[in-house]
């Protein structure tokens, strides 16, 4: 019988790369499947336009006849883009996106067919989804949950369906999803970010959080992914000898990119420009066949929905073009994980970036505001933040020596280190003329416009200033952004109230001048939240010491990174901020230890699975030509065989005890998993899962891996790195 891993090779190897052809210039088809500004203005009354750009802007409600007349529009222009169905697109906890179609078509009274679509149908939605997962919510309140409009992410076509961007709610308000919190925590940092700026300068009347992400993947032959059941159920190899070549190398780093590749490249682009997801960058990562893709920044929130949905569209054209893409934040041991940056700034109506440098004093004090806020916020922080980047599959990264450590600390670089240390010995209360001068022309007024930091490429730093933003690096390749995003900036607007509180009351209480005071409580920020900033070695052992010294968290799995969600601090701040209530916390952190269960279930029972049905098999049935071997050497030679066999003796020795030991671990690892799932308390069970089923698995991988250097190429069932790991 044939086995599929050569069938998939043979498949992999007859492909002819499928070409593709720029459909025009870029810019003029950028967007033309979004219902943005030009068709908000192509088809909507005057009315109807304001009442959107102004719930865009100001959150304020559409009311219901203006609802009915941005449907009737949004359905003519779908319709004349060849759209059929409109579905409400939303983002339910399970990571990824969920939709439900409906046709336009309807019946009316007499029986003709029409199309239909009204304010409501915009508005408002009640999926039967009551299959996703809530924490619970669901069942104790309402069984019923619903989608409602979100106007500041535009609708738009893929496919032949309109697709409404929505938040996902209980019928109770509870959020059910990942963008109903992060809305409410970008409508927390605008209005403190807004108070904030507003010291600087009074034109500005709203912030607006910025989000640029950096999206790793991996690209694998469908035909050699599909022969294998750890990447078709896991998204990821659970056994696999390393190749010889992997990226010691470094030939695959901004190296040419393989022609299948950029063909799947250039098709994607064209579609994420048709939908109007702004995509700049791409290029070759460490890791063979891993590439990243990274887009124009822009508004938090959309720039979410368009990692989603370019991640929706990535899987798609990858299938046309034959190739299967990998998300999963560790697909492959020993060479480099995946991960995605989220470069993250904040941005006035005026538009100014309020963590960029200046070119007065003022302008540099606010950015020092904004950037000391940010980092006395996450020093506050720290576990928070890290517990929104925790899953079962960045677990294999963070803390992994390739990616940044599970110790939450900031990189700012030398220069501001050093503008950091001066303020440190600003005076307390009022400050002398000589000293204010002195401030400005040497101190707030000599922060460069460039920072030479800005090239710094401390890759170890899990949070690190580049010049005019924050970048977290610890975000995995396979999380959406929107839980990253919606600590970060529930943190900062928790802060940056904090700080206007402060100051407010030093220019009330004390009478000091405004800069004064601002001064004033940065000093102090600087000096408390000194132990958040290191710009040494994250990877380094001496960096875990030091961080345990300096009290920072280092939560190396899920489910204890997990537990900080319901700290009374982390609550208080939900609450404060308005971002969450208990119950959507409490919710939230046990669809995420249940997530963790069950992706570590899934991949129990597949290491099952391939050590039953594909290794001991393969494995027994090479020791057996061995076997013949050596009873046919006896026949022939008699007692001179020994002489003769002894490498195969050897061999079939060395699988026997490989083999029974794989069996023994495998079977002890469905023990444990027997007596986890028995466990009725979940962070228990999550717990169980983590200590005592997952470290079976990498000693199952260790004999997985001897056994497949020692049985024949010829019988080995499963694709190998060195097949799935080199796309031409
Ligand atoms: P790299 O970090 O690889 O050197 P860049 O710094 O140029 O690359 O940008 C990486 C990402 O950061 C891009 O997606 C870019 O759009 C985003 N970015 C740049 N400026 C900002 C900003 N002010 N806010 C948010 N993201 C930004
Ligand atoms: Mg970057």
């Amino acid at each position: 019988m044939s086995i599929p891993r050569f069938e998939a090779i043979t498949e992999s190897n007859s492909r002819k790369p499928l070409t593709t052809e720029e459909k025009g210039r870029r810019s003029e088809y950028f967007g033309t499947h979004v219902f943005n500004e030009e068709r908000m203005l192509q088809y909507l009354t005057r009315d109807a336009y304001n009442s959107v750009k102004d719930a865009i802007f100001s959150g304020s409600k559409i009311d219901r006849k203006i609802a009915d007349q941005v449907a009737e529009a949004m359905k003519v222009w779908a319709i004349s883009m060849g759209a059929t169905h409109y579905t409400h697109w939303f983002q339910p906890l399970t990571g990824a996106t969920a939709e439900k179609h409906d046709a336009f078509l309807d019946l009316k009274q007499d029986g003709r067919a029409v199309e239909k679509f009204g304010g409501s149908q915009l508005v408002q939605q009640e999926p039967d989804a009551s299959s996703f997962p809530s924490g619970g919510i669901r069942n104790t309140f309402e069984a019923r949950g619903y989608t409602a409009w979100d106007p500041t992410s535009p609708a738009f076509i893929y496919g032949s369906t309109l697709c409404i961007p929505t938040i996902f709610v209980s019928y109770t308000g509870e959020a059910l999803d990942n963008k109903a919190p992060l809305l409410r925590a970008l409508h927390a940092v605008d209005e403190a970010a807004t108070g904030v700026a507003r010291y600087f300068d009074k034109n500005v009347t709203k912030v607006n959080a910025t989000l640029g992400w950096e999206q790793e993947y991996f690209l694998l032959d469908k035909a050699l992914a599909a022969s294998r059941p750890d990447l078709v159920l896991a998204g990821r190899t659970l056994v696999g000898h390393y190749a010889a070549k992997g990226q010691q190398l470094d030939d695959h780093y901004f190296g040419v990119i393989p022609v299948r590749a950029i063909n799947f490249m250039r098709d994607l682009e064209m579609e994420c420009n048709k939908l109007g997801i702004p995509v700049k960058t791409r290029h070759n990562e460490v890791a063979p066949n891993q590439f990243e893709l990274a887009p124009v920044f822009e508004e938090a929130n959309l720039a979410v929905d368009h990692n989603l949905l370019l991640m929706d569209v990535m899987e798609k054209v990858a299938d046309k073009h034959d190739l299967k893409v990998l998300f999963h934040e560790k697909p492959f041991a020993g060479i480099n994980g995946s991960g995605k940056h989220n470069n993250w700034s904040l941005a006035t109506d005026t538009g100014v970036n309020l963590l960029s440098p200046g070119t007065t004093p003022m302008k540099n004090l606010q950015f020092l505001t904004f950037f000391v806020n940010t980092i006395k916020a996450v020093d506050t922080y720290e576990e928070l933040l890290r517990s929104s980047i925790a899953s079962a599959s960045n677990d294999h990264r963070l803390g992994a020596n390739e990616a940044p450590p599970a110790i939450i600390s900031i990189f700012i670089g030398k220069q501001l280190s050093d503008v950091l240390d001066e303020l440190e010995g600003v005076s307390q209360g009022k400050l002398s003329p000589e000293e204010k001068t002195e401030l400005k022309l040497n101190v707030v007024g000599k922060i460069p416009e460039i920072l030479l930091d800005n090239t710094d490429r401390n890759r170890t730093s899990p949070f690190a200033f580049t010049g005019n933003k924050f970048e977290i690096r610890g975000v995995g390749a396979k999380t959406n952004c929107a839980k990253p995003m919606t600590i970060l900036n529930a943190i900062v607007a928790w802060q940056l109230n904090a700080f206007k509180k402060e100051v407010d009351s030093l220019i009330d209480k004390k009478k000091l001048k405004k800069d004064e005071a601002i001064f004033n409580v940065l000093r102090e920020y600087i000096k408390s939240s000194k132990r958040i900033r290191f710009d040494g070695d994250g990877y380094s052992q001496e960096w875990e010491l030091e961080a345990k010294r300096r009290k920072l968290s280092n939560n190396k799995n899920t489910p204890e990174a997990l537990q900080v969600m319901t700290s009374s601090e982390a609550l208080a701040l939900f609450k404060s901020m308005e971002v969450m209530s208990e119950i959507e916390v409490r919710a939230r952190q046990e669809v995420e230890q249940e997530t963790y269960i069950l992706q570590t279930q899934i991949e129990g029972r597949v290491f099952n699975e391939l050590v039953y049905n594909y290794i001991i098999p393969a494995s027994l049935s090479y020791q057996n030509e061995l076997i013949t071997n050596v009873l046919g050497l006896k026949e022939i030679y008699g007692a001179a065989h020994k002489k003769l066999s002894d490498g195969q003796h050897a061999i079939i020795e060395q699988i026997a005890e490989h083999v029974a030991t794989i069996k023994k671990k495998t079977d002890q690892m469905t023990e444990a998993r027997k007596r986890a799932n028995k466990l009725k308390d979940i962070p228990k069970k999550a717990q169980a899962y983590c200590n005592s089923v997952r470290p079976y698995f990498d000693e199952i991988r260790y004999h997985s891996d001897k056994l497949e250097q020692l049985v024949a190429n010829s019988s080995w069932p499963l694709a190998k790195y060195r097949e799935l790991l080199f796309i031409k």
